[in-house]
């Protein structure tokens, strides 16, 4: 096990305190609420505050969390969101191994009288190998693999002109790409975890036991 680091530029992460939230202790040293420009804070305030979508969206979120805490699913806040947020058709970046999950996620959408459409991540089936993936990095050696196109999925949905997309397991990394290109606003309804049936907090709350592995600086350094 490696020791741990020192910290030379601590940030929320690091915090103890967490005053931003209730006002009911001390800011630290080096809290980036005392450190950000004020016209800044003032500038995001207007937005959230505003007409624009941002604002919207902002507020629904709010409201979503406000009015159902701790009371529904998040399959059940997506449906909650898109209602207040005027969403009706809503993008689905799905993939491969969730596809039942998908099923059932659309069935549920249609049941909030909403209109989803779903793309696959294997859309256009484009092979691993024309993309520069060598064949022994494929899960199936030899046999014809087409890679995840979440660049595609996403110009899919911005051309089914959507509301709102949900990411329903996209792998890490496709799901940047998928954000970057999404016109539409994103959300995720299932985070892909292999390891974890797809709920990645269990690494960290098994992180000094069943997870220890993760602690092993030098092991990470070679991730
Ligand atoms: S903004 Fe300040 S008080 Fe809030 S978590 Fe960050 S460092 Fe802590």
């Amino acid at each position: 096990m490696g020791k741990a680091k020192k910290i030379e530029d601590p940030s929320c992460s690091e915090c103890a305190q967490l005053n931003c939230y209730r006002h009911d202790k001390q800011y630290p040293s080096f809290c980036a609420t005392e450190a950000v420009d004020p016209a800044l804070v003032e500038q995001t305030r207007t937005t959230y505050a505003g007409d624009d979508l941002d604002g919207r969206l902002a507020r629904a979120a709010a409201e979503v969390e406000g009015r159902f805490y701790g009371k529904i699913s998040r399959c059940e806040e997506i449906v909650a969101f898109a209602h207040r947020i005027r969403a009706k058709r809503i993008g689905i970046a799905t993939c491969f191994g969730l596809i039942e999950e998908t099923r059932l996620f659309a069935k549920i959408l249609r049941l909030g009288d909403l209109d989803p459409v779903t793309v696959l991540c294997k859309i256009g089936s484009v092979e691993k190998e024309s993309i520069g993936i060598p064949d022994e990095m494929k899960i199936r050696p030899g046999a014809y693999e087409a890679a995840c196109n979440p660049i595609l999925q996403a110009k899919t949905l911005n051309a089914e002109k959507t509301d709102l997309n949900v990411i329903v397991g996209l792998c890490v990394g496709h799901d940047a790409l998928f954000t970057r290109h999404s016109e539409a606003p994103v959300t995720t309804l299932i985070t892909k975890d292999r390891l974890t049936c797809h709920n990645p907090a269990v690494a960290l709350y098994t992180l000094h036991s069943y997870s220890k592995r993760i602690l092993d600086a030098e092991r990470m350094r070679k991730l």
